[in-house]
This record gives structure tokens, sequence and C-alpha cells, in this order.
């Protein structure tokens, strides 16, 4: 046989319902990457215009608007970006997987950068065929001359072209949802998926319920909103000098988004200058603090927040918030959602944020990541574990400084933090590393001490032990005798503390934790000669040890009596830290 050579070709009637069963886990994603199309094809005009090769009316203002009729079981995607002539249509659209985003980088890669471009993959358009049995593009290419072009397809495997009758420059795509997903032409159910996915994407979006009925509005409610909105309008101007008065992005590429909006009637549905994307010397207390409530739906107040903010060597930003411990609980409860170019992509990435980072309440963008690409793939992806680690280490940084330049924050941060970190240091090598010499600890006055400090003040009377107490009710005797002795203790009330001292013994070998409960140092006990006395005290252990051992029905039970030195205190029973310790791993274990 001779040799060949060629493409292989892909039959889309046997590829397409893997596409839609396999792509996809959620069908409501088809919102995500039609409006990211449409925020992607204003991204390309504005690009052109920036590089000289399309000049636009001075009241060109760039939107997207998406409209759901419920009556009819339709949604329209309509942007005023670049459109597509005849060619691009069926280059683009009619083949599938070629994507007209990387085509645009390649052709002006000279002149611009990926910046805002989300497109990669060239499949998400057909994410409409998860949801619509019909999809139709209207669409009017920028180019002078262009015609405008209409394309409808039944299931995506056939399509028909034909001229179409748009007359301004952009694009309208219509979904003719199939009987399982009507849902998504319901207003609210629309609106929540569109917040959910692209509440800061960097084009204004604009919801309309075709089936709405009209409002007739008074002039007093008329005039009452115009004022609102003109407070509102205040509040995006200074935004907007405040981002002028440095050289920024959004002036670079030609946004018009600072200027106060023309149209007083709606709202965009999005914010398309999230916080994350400033400069951190351009956002305020308030800002933060607003931006938490408004994303994490929290209305306690988080404790304090680490803006990130790099470009290179690759570009990530983002805001991590420390929340207040959950007090029922005792627990951070946290959400990292992650988003690429201001697209939502998902909360809690595994792959790409540290696990103990998920206790913190946060926003992390980064347009670099693969992310359309599996998660299997994004765990073996050395560029993904080094943004991972950035990450990491940055908030060991922001912790760290802190401990250094404002202790008193610090501490009295520390109750509210020292889980995250723990469960940090017991999960993360790295920012163990980082952060061992900040780990401090709540002694019985109150005070905050590490263990050094710790060692130090109770050397003589502790030795090694560092005596600790796990409930102040509970052990409160015991705290009295500790007290009066003038032996220091320290608190740790909280689950991560007993596998967290563990770890500290394991990398420190000096250093034995004890609770204020078990074995007693000689600091406690009488010493008692042979005699009379050492004889009563063995005939006390010889029956007790009977007793014990029959009430507990356990053979081989060891008992001690002891002579303690405090006149205060008639007896006590003790437990060894070591038994203690396997009888709560045993429970933990359900052994
Ligand atoms: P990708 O966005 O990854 O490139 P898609 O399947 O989402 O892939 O889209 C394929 C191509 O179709 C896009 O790259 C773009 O060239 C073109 N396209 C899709 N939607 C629009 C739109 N609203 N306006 C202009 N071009 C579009
Ligand atoms: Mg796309």
């Amino acid at each position: 046989m001779n040799k060949e050579h060629g493409s292989l070709s892909i039959n889309s009637e046997n590829i397409f319902p893997i596409i839609k069963k396999w792509l996809y886990s959620d069908h409501d994603i088809f919102f995500r990457e039609l409006i990211s199309n449409a925020s992607d094809a204003v991204t390309k005009l504005k690009k052109l215009e920036v590089m000289g090769e399309v000049s636009l009316p001075d009241d060109n203002r760039f939107r997207i608007d998406v409209i759901v009729s419920p009556e009819d079981k339709t949604i329209k995607f309509i942007d005023n970006g670049i459109g597509m002539t005849e060619d691009e249509v069926k280059e683009y659209i009619n083949q599938i997987a070629f994507s007209g985003a990387a085509a645009f980088l390649d052709q002006y890669k000279d002149k611009t950068n990926e910046e805002q471009i989300i497109g990669h993959f060239g499949l998400g358009f057909y994410s409409a065929f998860m949801v619509a049995d019909k999809v139709t593009i209207d669409t009017l290419s920028w180019k002078d001359g262009a015609e405008s072009v209409h394309w409808e397809s039944e299931q995506g495997t056939e399509f028909e072209m034909s001229a179409g009758t748009k007359t301004t420059r952009g694009t309208e795509i219509t979904l003719y949802l199939n009987e399982d997903s009507y849902e998504f032409s319901n207003e609210y159910r629309a609106k929540e998926v569109i917040e959910k996915y692209c509440s800061f994407m960097p084009v204004e979006i604009y919801f309309t319920n075709a089936n709405a009925p009209v409002e007739e509005k008074t002039t007093e409610e008329a005039t009452e909103e115009a004022k609102t909105e003109d407070i509102i309008d205040v509040d995006v101007d200074e935004a907007g000098k405040a981002s002028e008065s440095e050289e920024d992005e959004a002036s670079e590429d030609g946004t018009e988004t600072e200027e106060v909006a023309e149209d007083k009637g709606p709202k965009p549905i999005n914010n398309t200058h999230p916080l994350w994307a400033k400069h951190p010397n351009d956002c305020t207390e308030e800002e933060y603090k607003e931006f938490y409530r408004h994303v994490f739906h929290d209305y306690k107040e988080p404790l304090f927040w680490i803006h990130l903010n790099m470009d290179y060597p690759f570009n990530l930003k983002g805001i991590l918030y420390f929340p207040k411990l959950n007090t029922e609980y005792d627990q951070l409860e946290g959400t990292i959602k992650l988003y690429n170019n201001q697209v939502f992509i998902a909360d809690n990435i595994k792959e790409v944020i540290p696990e103990f980072l998920m206790l913190l309440k946060g926003v992390i963008d980064c347009p670099d990541l693969p992310l359309n690409v599996s998660r299997s793939a994004l765990q073996n992806d050395g560029f993904v574990k080094k943004i991972s680690d950035y990450i990491t280490k940055k908030v060991a940084d922001k912790l760290s400084g802190m401990y250094k330049v404002d202790k008193e924050n610090y501490e009295k941060y520390w109750d509210d933090i020292s889980p995250f970190i723990k469960f940090g240091c017991l999960k993360d090598e790295k920012f163990r590393e980082k952060m061992k010499e900040f780990i401090i600890f709540k002694n019985l006055e109150g005070k905050y001490i590490s263990i050094p400090e710790y060692k130090e003040a109770n050397q003589e009377k502790a030795k090694d032990n560092v005596y600790y107490v796990t409930d102040m009710q509970q052990q409160s005797q015991y705290i009295n005798l500790f007290k009066e002795e003038g032996i220091d203790a320290l608190i740790l009330t909280h689950n991560i503390d007993q596998p967290f001292i563990t770890q500290l013994e394991q990398q420190d070998e000096k250093t034995h934790f004890v609770r204020i409960d078990a074995d007693f140092t000689d600091t406690f006990k009488e010493e008692v000669k042979e005699g009379e006395e050492a004889d009563t005290l063995k005939t006390k252990t010889d029956t007790l040890t009977e007793l014990f051992r029959k009430v507990l029905n356990k053979e081989k039970l060891e008992v001690k009596v002891e002579k303690l030195k405090n006149a205060n205190v008639s007896s006590m029973i003790t437990l060894s830290e070591e038994s203690r310790r396997m009888q709560d791993m045993m429970k933990m274990y359900n052994m």
C-alpha cells in the first residue's frame, strides 16, 4: 500500500451526542458560553479600535442583551460586537472545535494580547444544543460592505445558511428551548444563572423578560429613580477618576464603562469592574467590606483580607478574606470562587486552591488557567501547582507580616484564625515552614505566648512538658492546682488542636504536650519514705487496683496511688497522657 497522509474526519452525527453529554456536566453553562462569546465579540472590536483598525461613532456603547420569553420558550443573546461575515460563520460555526478567538489572537498577535478574550477551544457555542432543539444566528460584521447572514440548525448536526435581515452591527443568537429545558426561559431562573456565571463580566449585560407586563410609572417614581441613579453615577464617576489617575488597562483598551450611563433606564445585571481587578491602592476598606457582603452574602464583617495582584510570571488577581469563626460550630466555612477573565468557573476547585485555603472566603481570577480542560488534567499540571504555591506563600507572608508589625491585631484575631493556620500547617509543609515561628497559644492568664516562651517561663517545674487545658470547667480543679504551684498551661479547646500538637511533637522531640489532668510532675508529689506511710500507700494501691479492675472489667489495669503535696486537694484521679490519647483515637475510629 502507498504511504498516505491526511487528517482524520469526524462524523458530527456521532461525535455530537458525546460532546453534548460529556463536555459540560451542568446544562446551565450555555448561558456562560453564549454570553462570553458575546463579550469576546465586544472585546475584539474594542481591541480593533485601539489598534486603529476601526473607528466607532462617539455614541457607541457596547452592551449585551439577554431576552427571555417564557411564552415562546426562547432566549436571545444580542451583542453589538464584531459580528461575523459569511466566511467567518462557515469557518467558526460550521466547523466544530475551530475557535475564532484563537484565530483572532493569532492574526493580531503582534498588536494585542490575550487579555480579556475568553474563548479558546471552539466548543462553547455548541453548548446551546444541550438545551435547544433549534438555534439561529443573525449576524452583521463590522467590516465595510459586509452583508448580514442568517444561520440556523436543528440538533446541531446540519445547518442552513441564507442572506440575513440584521441591519445593526453584531450578533443575535436565538435558542428555541427543548422541553426539558423550558425552565431557563423563566425570568428568575435565567437571572440566577446569569448572576452565578456573569456577575463580573467585562461588558454590560442587560436582562429583559419579553413577556413581563409593562408598568406605567408615575412622574414621582420616575424622578425618585432618576435621583438614586444620580447617586450611583457619582460612584461610578469617582471610581473612574481613581483608576484614571494611574495608567490602567481600562483606558488602554478603550473601554467606555467609566462614562456615566446615558440611558437612565435599566441597570446592567453585572459589575464590569470587580474590585479584585482594581489596584489595591485604589480600594477602600468600605469597598472591600461591601464586596464581601455582596459576593458571600455574609453580614458578619470579615476580619481582614489579602488582595492578590500579579502580572508576572503569571496573571493572577483576587481577594482572600478571613471570616469570623462560626461560633456555633467553632468552624470556618469558606468558599473560594474561581474566575477566568471575570467569568465564573466554579467554587472550591481543589486542584488549583490548596485545601486549607478553602476555609477562607475569596475570589481568584486567573486568565492563564486552562480551565476548560478536565479537572484531572489540572491535578498534574505543574503550572497549576505554581499558582497554588504562590497563593499559599502570599497568605503566609500576610500573616507573618502582621505578626511582626501589628502583633496586637494578630493576637486579637488569633482565636478566629488559628484553626485555619493550624489546618494549614497540618496540610501544607511549605506553609508550616513559613508559619511555625508565628504560632501562639493562649495561656491561663489569657495572654498569647509561643512554645519557646512557655518553656522558658516554666522550665524549672514543667521540664520538657507543655501542659494544656481542653475544658476550662471540667479541668478547673487542676487549673487551680497548677496556678497555686505557679505552673502555666495553654488553652487548646479546638478539635484541630489534638492533631496539631501531635504534629508539633513529631517536629520537635523535646516537646511533650501533657493534658493538665494527666501525669503529674514530681512537683505535685510528695516523696514518701520507707516505713509506715509507704505501707499504707501500698495497701491502698492494692485495694484500689482490685476495685478498679473489677468495676471497669479490666484485668490488666495498672493503678498507682501517690501522695500529693497540696493539702487542699484530698484526692484526684489522673489518666496518663498516652492512655487518654489512645482512648480518644479509638473513640474517633469507633473501635
Ligand atoms: P470559542 O469561544 O472557544 O472560540 P465557541 O464555540 O464559543 O468557541 O465559538 C466559536 C467561534 O464562533 C468564536 O471563536 C467566534 O469566532 C464565533 N462566535 C461565536 N459567537 C459569536 C458572537 N456572538 N459574535 C461574533 N463571533 C462569535
Ligand atoms: Mg466561546
